[in-house]
Order: structure tokens, then C-alpha cells, then sequence
């Protein structure tokens, strides 16, 4: 069986745990496709956080406590470039972290594109999962905020890290999006999928940058294999990070019925063609997408698992 996932950073890391544990007991294999919306230069370096969230998730080498970055993180290099005065200071780079940057830079520079170096850097993490950058090409989420009395796009980490998503928002915008190819292998993997499955991930700056890519959203919602989402909120509240501030933003409604709504029924030009909701939010109410209610608190990789399991049974 080949499952492929679609996901971003730190949530759709942790989903990744327990769909590898599932696919191990079932000898699945597992292709993910990681969102690059995110994705920002700094101080010269190409960071890619949800790339990094899952390649040091599944290795075993992410700060558990912190979500994103490596365990036993050190800040030298932080806390140099900061007495530089140079920015951006908002932004948390560490020094194992930044090898991985240094590496993954030098390959672009050299020619090698995203997918590839992907590849090889998950030589050394070896996460047990095919890992894909939904694109190869540059694509970067942009939010269009007030700061300072002034309208402006501003990348998405900026937002994010620096503002904590607190500035008047208006939109998210994918830039680069409309010419983005889907990355090698990305077509092959949904092609010869026997399920599709939508990470627990935030549906507006992680699922829907990687869906923007035309070709890649095309061979979802048009492909063969069924497309099963499972919901980021829980009753009416996402667990961790900043959901409810991004569909606020677009007026959806902050529940996994909202949610569900707006990836829409397959049949219907949308996203799912199933939809995973926690056991509190049953009856939630998504016309045209089967719903079933089950435990979709993360705790840990068995519970994950049995999530991912109760998603396999939905597609069928
Ligand atoms: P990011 O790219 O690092 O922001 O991570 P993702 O977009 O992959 O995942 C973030 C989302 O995961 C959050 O918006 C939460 O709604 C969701 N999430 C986090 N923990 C859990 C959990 O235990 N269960 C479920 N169902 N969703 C979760
Ligand atoms: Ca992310």
C-alpha cells in the first residue's frame, strides 16, 4: 500500500510519527508532501521550517519541548549576529540548525533543486518516509497586514515569528504559486497513491500554499486515490500554533464542521472525500464528505497511529 501525506511543519510532523508507525505494522510506504510556503532566505541562507519540522521530527532530533528546531540547540551564532546589529534579530537560528542551512544553500547554489537536496540531507536524518517539497520552484506565503499605519504583504515569518500573528491581517497570498511545477516525484507519488491523506496541518498557511501549486492540487482533487483529512481543531480550538488567527482571517469558522466546509466535497470541485473529526466534535456537519468521529488528541505515536489507522478504514 502507498500512502502519501500532505503536510506542513511541526503538526504535520508529529501526524507523520504515527502514520510511519501505522505503515510499518502494515508494510505500507509513505511519501509526504511537505509545504514550502514558509520557506525564507536569511543571512544569505535558504531556511525551509516545515521541511526541517519533519526531516528532524522523524529523526529523532527535534526539540520535543520547543516543537521546531534540534534537541540541545545551542545560539552562538544568534547571539554574534546580533551584536552585528544586523536583521532580522526576530528570527531563531541555531547552530546545528544552521549547518543543515549551510548545507541545503550551497547544494541550491550549486544547481541541485529543492527535492534533491531534500534527498540528501535525509541521508544523514533517514526519517523512514520519502520526503517531497511540494515544489521545486520558489514559493513563498505573504500576508497582507497593517503595520506602522501602512498596508503591506510581509513574508509569512515574519508575521508569524515576529508579530505572533498580531498586526490588522487581510489576506495570504502565495507568491509564485501560479508558475510553481509540482517538484520531481510529486506526480508519481499521488498517481500511484492508494490514499491520499490530509495532515492535521493549518489548513491556511500549511495545506493551502502546497494545493496553490495547480498541477499538484489538480492530481489531488482529480486523481484515483481518496483524499481522507483529518481535522486540526478540536472542539472549536486549534491545539497548538495559530489556526484560529488565519481562518479568522478568511471568516472560516474555527471548528472542524468549518474547516472540513472549506476543504470542500471532492465530488464538488474540493478537497476530501472523507474528514476525521475528534470524538468532542461529532455531528459536525460537512455535506458531501463522510465524517467520522474519533480521538485525534496526538499524545503520542500509538495514539497517533490509531488515528492514522481509523483514517485508512474512512478511505475504504
Ligand atoms: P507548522 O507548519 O509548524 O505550523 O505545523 P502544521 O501546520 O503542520 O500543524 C499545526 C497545526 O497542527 C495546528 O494549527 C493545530 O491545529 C494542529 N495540531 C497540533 N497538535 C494537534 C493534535 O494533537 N491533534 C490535532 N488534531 N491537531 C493538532
Ligand atoms: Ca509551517
Amino acid at each position: 500500500m502507498r500512502i502519501v501525506v500532505l503536510t506542513g511543519g511541526i503538526g504535520g510532523a508529529r501526524f507523520l510519527v504515527g502514520v510511519r508507525a501505522h505503515a510499518r505494522s502494515i508494510g505500507a510506504d509513505v511519501t509526504a508532501i511537505v509545504n514550502v510556503g514558509d520557506d525564507v532566505r536569511m543571512h544569505g541562507l535558504q531556511i525551509c521550517p516545515d521541511l526541517d519540522s519533519v526531516m528532524y521530527t522523524l529523526g529523532g532530533a527535534a526539540d520535543p519541548e520547543r516543537g521546531w528546531g534540534r534537541v540541545g540547540e545551542t545560539w552562538v551564532v544568534k547571539e554574534e549576529l546580533a551584536k552585528y546589529g544586523v536583521e532580522p534579530s526576530w528570527f531563531g537560528l541555531g547552530d546545528s540548525d544552521t549547518a543543515t542551512h549551510l548545507v541545503r544553500t550551497t547544494m541550491l547554489n550549486a544547481g541541485y533543486p529543492l527535492s534533491a537536496v531534500t534527498a540528501a540531507l535525509c541521508e544523514r536524518w533517514q526519517p523512514g518516509i520519502t520526503m517531497l517539497p511540494a515544489t521545486d520552484d520558489r514559493l513563498e506565503t505573504h500576508v497582507v497586514v497593517d503595520v506602522d499605519g501602512e498596508r503591506k504583504a510581509i513574508h509569512f515569518q515574519e508575521w508569524w515569528v515576529r508579530h505572533r500573528g498580531e498586526v490588522p491581517t487581510h489576506n495570504f497570498v502565495f507568491r509564485g504559486a501560479d508558475a510553481a511545477k509540482p517538484a520531481a516525484g510529486v506526480l508519481d507519488a499521488i498517481a500511484g497513491a492508494d490514499v491520499v491523506l490530509v495532515a492535521p496541518s493549518n489548513p491556511v498557511v500549511s495545506i493551502a500554499p502546497i494545493l496553490a501549486v495547480p498541477a499538484l492540487r489538480e492530481a489531488v482533487t482529480a486523481g484515483p486515490a481518496p483524499v481522507v483529512g483529518v481535522s486540526p481543531i478540536i472542539g472549536g480550538s486549534p491545539v497548538r500554533g495559530m489556526a484560529d488567527k488565519c481562518l479568522a482571517t478568511l471568516e472560516v469558522e474555527v471548528s472542524a464542521g468549518g474547516v472540513g466546509r472549506m476543504y470542500g466535497p471532492r465530488a464538488e470541485g474540493g478537497l476530501l472525500d472523507a474528514w476525521l473529526v475528534d470524538t468532542s466534535d461529532e455531528g459536525a456537519e460537512v455535506p458531501g464528505v463522510r465524517t467520522r468521529a474519533v480521538p485525534l488528541w496526538m499524545r503520542d505515536e500509538a495514539a497517533t497511529a490509531r488515528m492514522v489507522a481509523d483514517a485508512l478504514e474512512l478511505a475504504r
